[in-house]
Order: structure tokens, then C-alpha cells, then sequence
């Protein structure tokens, strides 16, 4: 369900609002979020113990992958139709919002039956079939940044869903691709502040496809929360090491209460609550 508050800014050509408000939850304005989960749906006990430990941490919503898009197509690809089930399976039990990736039009009916929010990853920021195939849907959005766009194409790429009449965007930033290698992408902490000027649409930031290892999670988290972030989405696992996906990048649900207290504070510098 979505509803807006007036104030309408424009962003290029559609207009976009000052707040959202996701499954009843909050978006934006003094808002923080917290998306959290595993990167991919691999179990029913993976997916319900990340699930319950996320819910207990104070987290704001559910995400996990059933369509993963891998660089190497021998890998992992997702448990598909059988992890939509488990996470609703996980919604009923926690009555966390679920955050879930689409990459192909031709799974979008099936997603909608249990996503709150779709995620457009990254290598689908710019596949306007399905930017407008998930607008005309109605259903909120989290647009992820490419890993090689700009700013101004990420916000054209926003503009694909809120011409189809969705007011619900969020946008991501999750690292860009830099000539620096020690870490897998260059968190671009300045793109928030920049895209607060340029939109209203909240912004969130995801340390965790940025860094590429657990160890620089929460510094990222906290400075993304400082800068003014409207949220961040962040990968947890029960068990890191036997993760199908994203496992060094996974913070492990043992300690994650810890994480979201922290954040919490720096939210707070920013004047937002989580
Ligand atoms: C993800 O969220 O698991 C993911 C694949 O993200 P991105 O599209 O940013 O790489
Ligand atoms: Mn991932």
C-alpha cells in the first residue's frame, strides 16, 4: 500500500514525493530504514532464522534474493518460485515487509505475490521494459544504481517507473566500479547528499555489495547514516561461511542487535530515527 504526502518535487519529467509510506511503514523525511537479510533465499531454515534474528534487532524490512543475477551463470542462480514461498513464509512469521529482486517481466506476477518492495539490481538499472513493466505494477521500488552510472542516469532510469503513474521509488547507492581493486566497489557516500538535492525520492545506501567483506560493513553503515542517508540495506546470514552467495560480504546474525544499535546512533546524528 502506498500513500504520499503532497509537496511533489520534479525530478526530470514526473513528479515524486516528499514521503512514502511502504506496507504501512515510513520512508524518508525523518524515517531511517533498515533492510536486512541474506543476499540470497537458500533454505527455509536459512531464510526463517535471518528472518527472526532481523525482526528482533529492529530492522524495518525483510530482503532476500529468489532471482539472483550472477556474474558466472554456472553459479547459484536462486531457489526461484520456491524461495518467493519461503519468504512469505518469513513475512507471516515476522510481519516484516519483504524487499525481493526481479530481473525478468515474466516473473513480476508471481514476485507481487509476496514483495512489499521489488528490487531493480543493478545490471537491470537500465532495462526500461522492466522499469516500466514494475511502474505500471504500483508496486514501491528500490532502484539500485549501475555499477558505471551516473547520478543523472539513475534518476532517468527513476523516471522510467514514476511516468507509469508509481510514486514509490527509492534509489540505491551500492558502489561503483573505480580503478581502485582493494575492495570490491567505491562506495559513492556522495552521491546522497548530491541526490537529496536533485529529488525528493529517499535515498538508501548498500555498504555490503559495495565492500565485498564483513569487516567494513558497519564503518560504511555509520557513515552512510551520517551523511544522511533515508536508509541503508544490508546482508546478514546465520551462517556467513556456508553462504551460496555474497557469504564475505554477509554480517552474521549473531552480533547483528549489536550493528543496528549503532546505526541507530549515527541515524540520529542525522536527525532520523530508526
Ligand atoms: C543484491 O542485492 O544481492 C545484488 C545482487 O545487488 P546489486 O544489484 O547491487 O549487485
Ligand atoms: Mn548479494
Amino acid at each position: 500500500m502506498i500513500a504520499t504526502e503532497d509537496i511533489p518535487k520534479a525530478t526530470g519529467q514526473a513528479r515524486c514525493p516528499a514521503a512514502l509510506t511502504i506496507a504501512g511503514r515510513p520512508v524518508g523525511g525523518r524515517h531511517f530504514t533498515l533492510i536486512a537479510g541474506p543476499c540470497a533465499v537458500e533454505s527455509r531454515q536459512q531464510t526463517l532464522a535471518s528472518a527472526h534474528a532481523v525482526a528482533q534487532a529492529g530492522a524495518s524490512m525483510l530482503r532476500g534474493g529468489a532471482f539472483k543475477p550472477r556474474t558466472s551463470p554456472y553459479s547459484f542462480q536462486g531457489l526461484g518460485l520456491q524461495a518467493l514461498e519461503l519468504l512469505a513464509e518469513a513475512k507471516a512469521q515476522t510481519g516484516l515487509p519483504v524487499v525481493t529482486e526481479v530481473m525478468d517481466p515474466r516473473d513480476l506476477d508471481a514476485v507481487l505475490e509476496v514483495a512489499d518492495v521489488v528490487q531493480i539490481g543493478s545490471r537491470n538499472m537500465q532495462n526500461y521494459p522492466l522499469l516500466e513493466e514494475v511502474g505500471r505494477s504500483g508496486v514501491p521500488v528500490l532502484l539500485k544504481r549501475g555499477l558505471s552510472s551516473t547520478l543523472e542516469e539513475l534518476l532517468m532510469s527513476a523516471e522510467y517507473v514514476l511516468k507509469e503513474g508509481n510514486p514509490a521509488v527509492m534509489l540505491c547507492e551500492r558502489g561503483i566500479r573505480t580503478f581502485e581493486r582493494a575492495y570490491r566497489f567505491t562506495l559513492d557516500l556522495m552521491a546522497v547528499p548530491v541526490l537529496k538535492e536533485l529529488t525528493d525520492l529517499p535515498v538508501i545506501v548498500d555498504p555490503s555489495h559495495a565492500a565485498g567483506r564483513r569487516e567494513l560493513v558497519a564503518p560504511l553503515s555509520l557513515a552512510a547514516a551520517a551523511v544522511g542517508a533515508d536508509g541503508l540495506i544490508v546482508e546478514v546470514h546465520p551462517e556467513p561461511d556456508q553462504a551460496q552467495c555474497d557469504g564475505p560480504q554477509a554480517l552474521p546474525t549473531d552480533g547483528f542487535a549489536e550493528y543496528v544499535d549503532r546505526v541507530r546512533a549515527a541515524a540520529a546524528l542525522a536527525g532520523k530515527v530508526l
